[in-house]
């Protein structure tokens, strides 16, 4: 096996309470397990990028696929994207809502159409042409997420008409977006991110996940996936942003600070990201508390929890 083989899962940031911690620590081992056995068999970084975020999304817990946060109309629309950094492939989803696994139609929007980027009804319409199944979106809603929108529209009536993540702490601290990247024992490199956006969002927004360069980036040299608040993300074009500051340090950690850094004194803007390169190393970065992480290399398995040791 290519010694250089890494995959890092995140699993949103913010500040996420110990009481969780395992919850989290369980949900983002399992993606590592079940993308890890693809690229110890020598299968691809975009296999394993897009088998990880698939664990993700089914997992309760996380904001994405089952357990995305819903609009402030009490719906739900995800948003997901894939990059194979090799042949710049991609396939992006928007604002989706019947899809038991948006990560998924984003490989068939990548593998079966000319286009890279569907919408909403156009975009499952694609996925049911090329037999996917189309399901009820009350089968993606958990017990917690309706119990935090009924809070957060409580919460709203002293706000008015739209609670900037800056002005509610509550919601600042709880990013749950899932994300992957890896690098295989060919070298290529890939990257996937799966979320609900942010809670109470409006119909119709669309944040950085699906947005090249933004929340999901891949090339040659370099894959990332972010999580955060997805404005400041895209304002802030953090993905692209990293792999410009990556020519000018040494690792990529330094890389990602830089930029973090760069969107908290522009917008104190909140965001986690996970990172791998073909030269400069891999990194898991936040500027919020904390980041909800975990990854394998050939010699180690480590994941968040280990950081509060
Ligand atoms: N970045 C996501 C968005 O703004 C939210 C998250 O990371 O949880 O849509």
């Amino acid at each position: 096996m290519d010694d250089n083989i890494v995959l890092v899962v995140h699993g949103g940031a913010g500040s996420i309470k110990a009481e969780y911690h395992n919850d989290a620590r369980e949900g983002v081992l399992g993606a590592i397990e079940a993308g890890w056995s693809i690229l110890e068999s020598g299968g691809s970084s975009l296999d394993a990028v897009q088998v990880a975020v698939r664990h993700m999304e089914d997992y309760y817990y996380f904001n994405a696929g089952r357990g995305s946060v819903m609009t402030e109309d009490g719906t739900i629309e995800m948003d997901a994207m894939i990059v194979d950094g090799t042949t710049k492939r991609i396939g992006g989803v928007l604002g989706v809502s019947r899809i038991k696994n948006p990560i998924d139609l984003s490989r068939l929007v990548m593998d079966k159409s000319f286009h890279v980027v569907f919408a909403g009804e156009g975009a499952e319409r694609f996925g049911e042409e090329n037999g996917m199944e189309l399901i009820d979106p009350e089968e993606l809603v958990t017990d917690r997420v309706r119990e935090r929108l009924r809070r957060y529209l409580e919460e709203k009536k002293n706000y008015g008409d739209y609670i900037k993540p800056n002005q509610d702490p509550e919601r600042r601290d709880k990013y749950g977006t899932v994300g992957a990247v890896a690098i295989d024992a060919d070298g290529r490199l890939a990257s996937a991110t799966s979320t609900g956006g942010v809670l109470g969002k409006k119909v119709g927004r669309v944040g950085d996940t699906p947005l090249f360069g933004c929340g999901t980036y891949a090339d040659d040299e370099i894959a990332v996936s972010a999580t955060g608040v997805g404005e400041f993300i895209i304002r802030g074009n953090l993905a692209l942003d990293i792999k410009m500051e990556l020519r000018n340090s040494s690792t990529s950690e330094e890389a990602s600070m830089k930029s973090l850094q760069k969107m908290k004194d522009q917008f104190d803007g909140s965001a986690g990201v996970i990172v791998v390169t073909r030269d400069k190393g891999w990194n898991a970065s936040k500027n919020t508390k904390d980041l909800i992480y975990a990854v394998r290399t050939k010699d180690m398995t480590r994941d968040f929890t280990q950081d509060f040791e």
